[in-house]
């Protein structure tokens, strides 16, 4: 019987079957996102993926009492927050204290053993892992089921923001997210840090730079900014992750005592939280500092910012006997990495032309050796920072790796500033094509106003169309727009798709092999979805983010461009400078043009949800407006040449019989949805009469 519901999802469902079938894809679904998000090992594609998630909503529509608070479906949907409500912790989140050497680690050593009883230096051993840069969090699970989250605060109370963690996909709604044995707990507390992955915030905040918003400073504070919007929405686009480290029995039911740190650890991996993978169970503290050694060098390869170690006495017991100070447990510390800063001098400053006409100073100076790379240029992000920051060329300067990623000019060293120094002014025209800069009210960036013509952000803007962010076009590169560029091949995004593999082929050095990919991948890229050719296009003040909006507000290119600033300012996320920029990019005829040729070429100009929107205008069709039901298996059509047929001619599909619906279109082994129908004298029709009306 699943198979037949499976093959036949649209089918009114009575409540029972519905009720099953929505256990089955909550089931289903949860798995999935637990293979992708908590062990990365995805085993179907999105496509797939969200064909189950459109399935379960369509349910859930029509059975709204159906709806439980760990179906896929809520992690974002909950309104925007007047202000977070307060939380008083079950349990204290204390602080760590630190250690900055193993000098440090081994006096924690010492005063650990003078408050031990001599016959139980046997049973200490340790439990080290990689400490991540994020926001301390604090989950309740209630009957395996995520009620409350919330921040540390100051360790006593902090606040609710439940909604925005349930958008974080690696956080289980429910536990145990597989059907394992695990048993869980009646309560249960689980903590953990939540951080934006490096990849991640690098993208944000390139973003901001191109929408002269302020950038985040590092990972941390950008997720924390990100979970105390008051809309989940922000959070749910903003790809943070959350990675666990401990777990409280508050209630334990039947659950046998968990002794150790580590076992803890392990049996919080098996309910299906994510864990830190930099994790290792030590007998002495000299193990310890080999993994503090060993992660010191590979810690930058995780993907996560972090900022050291902490290290916790392994047995509970133990812990439960050296207590806490006012302030922190004894039986844990946070070892720090040290922050490595060097002095070096600025040579010069770049000025950078962005996608969007934004022009940023970039200091270069002498190259210095850094958290593992040489380090030559790091951003100065605007002209109010060099201000600041009263950075001149021929300072010496000391630099940084903020979170040991971007390299960063801490401050000026004074004392070394030769008189010959120069001040860094503000440029008044475009490095680029020389039209002057402009400066939009309260904005920090300086941009070309010229953004149609000058020259650089033509080359960038085509860079940002193939782009992962824009439509992910894999074997065009830098190099070989370049070359499309010198030999007059490609002006704008348009021309990629009326390039033939011959075109490549007269490029030099162009092998067969990767002409064919490079115009595979190009001819591929059409079908990528509405929101990654908004994004593509390089509207000042529209990165990813905001496309996504939009293409959830209008479904269609041509919606968009009709769209007043009114109507753009309506939808929440969108406000008067963007709304401008919008209007003012559609208005302009190069782009309207440009629009009418991808559109010409096959780009798609709808999102999928689009479908309805796209109904013809001929009203007089006997189908036009009408409500379908379809049941059981047509002789000739299938079911999809059936719905487009219906959508083409303005009719709509529904999944279940109502008193709306105006026909019932069916074919053999019909489902439940015959007998209703006949019950509420919908009437009928059989493949044959509706082929000829249609
Ligand atoms: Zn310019």
């Amino acid at each position: 019987m699943t198979s037949f519901y499976y093959t036949d999802a649209m089918m009114t469902l009575d409540d029972k079957t519905a009720q099953e079938r929505i256990q089955a894809l909550r089931e289903k679904l949860n798995t999935h996102n637990y293979l992708y998000y908590v062990l990365d090992t995805p085993e179907i594609t999105d496509t797939a993926y969200d064909a189950l998630y459109q399935e379960i909503l369509a349910l859930e529509r029509e059975h709204p009492e159906l709806v439980t608070p760990d179906s896929p479906t809520q992690r974002v949907g909950d309104e925007p927050l007047k202000e977070f409500s307060q939380v008083t912790h079950i349990n204290r989140l204390y602080s760590l204290d630190n250690a900055f050497s193993i000098e440090d680690l081994q006096n924690w050593e010492e005063r650990i053993k003078r408050l031990l009883p001599a016959e139980r230096y046997s049973e200490l051993s340790y439990v080290a892992e990689l400490k991540l840069d994020g926001l301390a969090i604090t989950l309740i699970y209630e009957d395996g089921h995520f009620v409350k989250g919330a921040t540390r605060g100051n360790g006593v109370v902090g606040e609710d923001i439940t909604q925005n963690l349930k958008t974080i996909r690696s956080i289980p709604l429910r536990i145990p997210v597989k059907n394992t044995k695990t048993p869980v707990p009646q309560k249960f507390e689980a903590r953990a840090e939540a951080v934006m992955p490096i990849n991640s915030f690098l993208h944000l905040n390139e973003e901001r730079q191109q929408r002269g918003e302020p950038e985040f400073a590092n990972p941390r504070n950008a997720c924390a900014g990100s979970l105390r919007q008051l809309d989940p929405k922000v959070p749910a686009h903003r790809n943070l992750d959350a990675l666990f480290y401990a777990g409280i029995l508050i209630e334990n039911g039947h659950q046998p005592p968990i002794p150790t740190h580590w076992e803890m650890l392990n049996y919080i991996e098996s309910l299906g939280f994510k864990l830190n993978p930099a994790r290792k169970q030590c007998k002495t503290l000299d193990e310890v500092a080999e993994f503090i050694e060993k992660w010191g060098k590979q810690r930058t390869k995780l993907g996560f910012a972090t900022d050291g170690a902490v290290v916790k006495v392994d047995s509970f017991a133990l812990q439960e006997i050296l207590g806490y100070t006012a302030k922190s447990p004894r039986w844990a510390i946070a070892y720090k990495y040290p922050a490595e800063v060097k002095e070096t001098i600025v040579k010069e400053v770049e000025l950078s032309v962005g996608r969007t006409g934004v022009i940023t100073p970039i200091a270069i100076m002498e190259p210095v050796q850094l958290a593992g790379t040489t380090v030559r240029r790091a951003s100065l992000h605007n002209f109010d920072e060099v201000r600041k920051k009263d950075i001149r060329v021929g300072d010496t300067v000391r630099v940084q790796k903020a979170a040991e990623i971007i390299p960063e000019v801490l401050e000026v060293v004074f004392e070394k500033r030769p008189e010959s120094s120069i001040n860094i002014e503000e440029p008044q025209n475009c490095p680029v094509c020389e039209a002057t800069t402009t400066r939009f009210h309260g904005e920090v960036a300086i941009r070309c106003s010229n953004p149609e013509t000058c020259g650089a952000q033509r080359r960038t803007r085509l860079e940002y169309w193939v782009s992962k962010q824009g439509m992910d076009i894999d074997h065009v590169g830098p190099a070989l727009i370049d070359q499309l560029v010198r030999e007059k091949l490609v002006d704008g995004p348009v021309d990629f798709y009326k390039l033939m593999v011959d075109d490549f082929l007269k490029l030099e050095r162009m092998a067969e092999k990767s002409a064919l990919n490079a115009y595979q991948s190009i001819q591929e890229s059409k079908k990528r979805p509405l929101h990654a050719v908004v994004n593509a296009l390089g509207i000042p003040h529209v990165g990813k983010e905001t496309a996504i909006l939009l293409t959830h507000h209008f479904h269609s290119m041509e919606k968009l461009a009709d769209a007043s600033i009114e109507e753009l300012m309506e939808i929440e996320g969108i406000g008067p400078k963007v709304a401008e920029s919008i209007v003012g990019f559609f208005g302009d005829i190069e782009n309207q043009n440009m629009i009418a040729d991808l559109k010409a070429l096959g780009i798609t100009m709808h999102s999928k949800a689009a479908t309805e929107d796209m109904l013809p205008k001929d009203t007089s069709h006997p189908f036009y407006g009408k409500i379908f039901v379809l049941t059981g298996t047509l002789p000739t059509l299938t079911r999809d040449e059936a719905e487009e047929g219906i959508r083409k001619v303005g009719g709509k599909i529904s999944s279940s019989i109502s008193k709306k619906t105006d026909y019932l279109l069916l074919g053999e082994n019909p489902g439940s949805k015959y007998d209703k129908a006949a019950k509420l004298n919908i009437p009928i029709l059989e493949e044959s009469e509706f082929k000829a009306l249609l």
